[in-house]
């Protein structure tokens, strides 16, 4: 039988992408290890998010905060601020947990067992498993998008996902070696980001074109199916971003559970459905002018529209947030979505 992994290896040893978490097939010949804190954070960070967007962030990450030591002893306030723009915040909350819980419960230092791994907050079954091989080479079976639609490609699976997961990773279990299961698990992705892409797939120059049915079936274009998602509800709601006569603005830091979590925000009302009325429960009276023009954003389970209010005031006791100097308040600590509200505000 041919081995699969082995083609698939010689392949990933020339063309590898290069990450700055990622130890190359060349330094890891000459002795490099992976860094494990590196490895978990940008697994962490690359939940629900793209390499292109993570890699400033990670290399931001890393310079201010060289080691899980270092980041455990960090401000909540500092980690959130750094997050701001990525998304998907209780990611944040759960990084600082965790590194305080290695620091706490394993002496600063990455238990290299998956069992372990996944008993440290944040991490389910996946990132232990990439961790586990990608960091320590334990033999473990990796299953993210890409290697979810080049397993349905390789073996012309049409089954639509997501029930198709577990024939898909059985097979992926199949393929993976003893020998170099880390380096295996990020050559599949790897083949999936640049070569078996979604839509336009490069058979031609593929390591494993020869095997693969779905190549010679002629079906690799509409692979992997997908049950149709229902569509997304809208919500809408309203901010208020009010500004002292000394610069200062009035902002918020939203509860630690629910959306946004910890996040420094505008405030502004509930976020409802569009059959309700416009809510807006503003945290101080005072004339509030209302913008033209709207904030847009899409959450995982529902686009947002917010109203956009704003007010220049003097020195207003506010019912609810705190005013921040002028010289203290960074755009960029925004979460995308208060950002947005603080752009359209300076149009
Ligand atoms: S031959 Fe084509 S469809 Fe099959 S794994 Fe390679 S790129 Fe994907």
């Amino acid at each position: 039988m041919r081995d699969l992994s082995n083609e698939l290896l010689d392949w990933y040893d020339v063309h590898a992408r290069a990450m700055p978490w990622r130890v190359g097939p060349t330094d890891k010949k000459a002795g490099v290890r992976p860094d494990p804190y590196a490895v978990w954070m940008s697994e962490i960070m690359l939940q629900q998010t793209t390499v292109a967007a993570v890699t400033e962030y990670f290399k931001r990450f890393i310079t201010r905060w060289p080691t899980v030591s270092d980041l455990a002893a960090a401000e909540d306030a500092e980690v959130m601020g750094e997050w701001a723009g990525l998304g998907y915040y209780a990611r944040a909350r759960n990084l600082l947990k965790c590194a305080r819980a290695v620091v706490a419960d394993h002496d600063g230092t990455f238990p290299a067992d998956h069992a372990a791994l996944l008993r440290l907050p944040g991490i389910g079954p996946y990132t232990a498993a990439a961790i586990a091989s990608i960091a320590f080479d334990l033999r473990h079976v990796v299953v993210d998008g890409n290697v979810e639609r080049v397993m349905a490609r390789m073996f012309d699976e049409h089954t639509p996902l997501p029930a198709s997961k577990p024939i898909l990773t059985e097979h992926a279990d199949r393929l993976t070696p003893q020998d170099r299961p880390g380096d295996h698990a990020q050559a599949v992705m790897d083949l999936g980001a640049t070569i078996c892409t979604p839509k336009s797939p490069a058979c031609g120059i593929c390591p494993w074109r020869e095997p693969c049915q779905a190549r010679a079936a002629g079906t690799a274009p509409e692979l992997p199916k997908k049950t149709p998602k229902k569509a997304k509800p809208i919500r809408h709601g309203t901010v208020y971003l009010a500004q002292r006569n000394d610069g200062a603005w009035l902002v918020e830091t939203r509860p630690d559970k629910g959306l946004l979590g910890g996040m420094m925000g505008w405030p502004g009302s509930e976020w409802v459905d569009t059959s309700e009325p416009r809510p807006r429960n503003a945290p101080l009276e005072t004339d509030w002018i209302k913008l033209d023009g709207e904030v847009r954003h899409t959450f995982t389970h529902f686009h947002l529209i917010l109203d956009v209010m704003v007010a220049n005031v003097s020195n207003a006791e506010p019912e609810r947030g705190f005013y921040l100097p002028r010289d203290q308040f960074r755009p960029s600590d925004l979460p995308t979505v208060m950002r947005k509200a603080f752009d359209l505000a300076q149009k």
